[in-house]
């Protein structure tokens, strides 16, 4: 067992670079998330991990053991990894039995051994009735713990999940997240899972690499990523925020309800800083600033505003009741945290 480490690792396809010097160290047994928009190179660096696409600059490392650079490539099945795709990926001549069993066919475990450890793989996805049958027979959700079952026979070190829950409607998502959790907690394996979605990254993930055009935003966890975004990009992508240019004390990375005010106020021509505000952040009040409602979404347990300042400034905020598009309003800004750049 041992750490996964990315150093200034990069690919690119023909001209484009598509994943840009990246420097990542993947404790051992996390569950780690590469979340960022599409498009953003994830499924990319998975594939460099998996072994199934080269990389152009840098070096893959598994604990001492040197896995890839420029002119080393070690295959895929060298590498103690396991890989689940959002396709799935399932033989259709195959039972699931034969499916789950395929690894460990490659490695020579045959009859008893193999199929006890077939049917034991099946029984903690809860499919072992469905042994002899065919995937086309099965749900979605169930094909997919047919893959997480083919994964956990051949005892990987590292798991590396590509989208696992994306072709699942919602309500199967959250049932397989648990899957999943139980699933890292009884491997102890390291879990890599590439996501768009950051609300599944942050339920799931102890780590989150946030990705955006090929190059790594920030790194840490969930908490922290959410409490001190590293730039306004990070701040807009993990969960909902605004970021407003406030003159500032300089030094603060937190700043209290006090510090934003003053920082709104202030006209002269200190160089303003960007600030971001989370919506449970601002509070609709009597007294504060003055602010015109631009929105008002009905979210179930409370309303989405959107608020522009007098200084022409938007912000998000939550609120009880619903209130009238142009209404105006005053408003207080409790906390802010500062960012390195907008
Ligand atoms: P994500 O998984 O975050 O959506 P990908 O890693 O699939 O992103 O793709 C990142 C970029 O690399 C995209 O612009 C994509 O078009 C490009 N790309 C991916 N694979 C290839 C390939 N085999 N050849 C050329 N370009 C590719
Ligand atoms: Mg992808």
């Amino acid at each position: 067992m041992a750490e996964l480490r990315l150093e200034r690792l990069s690919k690119a396809f023909a001209d484009q670079t598509v994943v840009r010097d990246i420097n990542l160290t993947i404790p051992q047994g996390a569950f780690t998330a590469l979340l960022g928009p599409s498009g953003c190179g994830k499924t990319t660096t998975l594939r460099i991990l998996a072994g199934l696409e080269t990389l152009s600059e840098g070096r893959l490392w598994l604990g001492d053991r040197l896995l890839a650079d420029k002119t080393l490539h070690t295959p895929p099945e060298q590498r103690d990894m396991g890989m689940v795709f959002q396709s799935y990926a399932l033989w259709p001549h195959m039972t699931v039995a034969e499916n789950v069993g395929y690894p460990l066919k490659l490695r020579n475990v045959n009859g008893a051994a193999r199929h006890k450890q077939v049917m034991d793989a099946l029984e903690v996805v809860e499919l072992g009735a469905y042994a002899a049958r065919s995937p086309q027979e099965l749900s979605g959700g169930q094909r997919q713990r047919v893959a997480l079952a083919r994964c956990l026979v051949a005892e990987p070190q590292v798991v590396l999940l590509d989208e696992p829950l994306a072709n699942l409607d919602r309500h199967l998502r959250a049932t397989m997240e648990q899957t999943f959790r139980d699933f890292h907690r009884r491997t102890g394996a390291t879990f890599v899972y590439v996501t768009h979605d950051q609300a599944e990254a942050m339920a799931l993930a102890s780590h989150i690499a946030v990705m955006h055009q090929g190059e790594l935003m920030q790194w840490g966890a969930p908490q922290a990523l959410y409490q001190q975004p590293q730039n306004g990009w990070v701040a807009r992508f993990i969960g909902k925020g605004s970021v407003l240019m406030l003159a500032t004390p300089a030094g603060t990375q937190q700043l209290d309800g006090a510090q934003m005010h003053a920082g709104l106020a202030y006209a002269g021509a200190d160089p303003r800083q960007p600030v971001l505000v989370r919506p449970e952040h601002v509070q609709v009040t009597s007294e504060g600033l003055s602010a015109e409602v631009e929105s008002c979404i009905y979210q179930g347990e409370r309303y989405l505003l959107d608020l522009r300042l007098r200084d022409g400034q938007t912000l998000s905020a939550f609120h009880h009741a619903p209130l009238q598009c142009k209404q105006a309003v005053a408003v207080s800004l409790t906390q802010g945290w500062r960012l390195e750049t907008a």
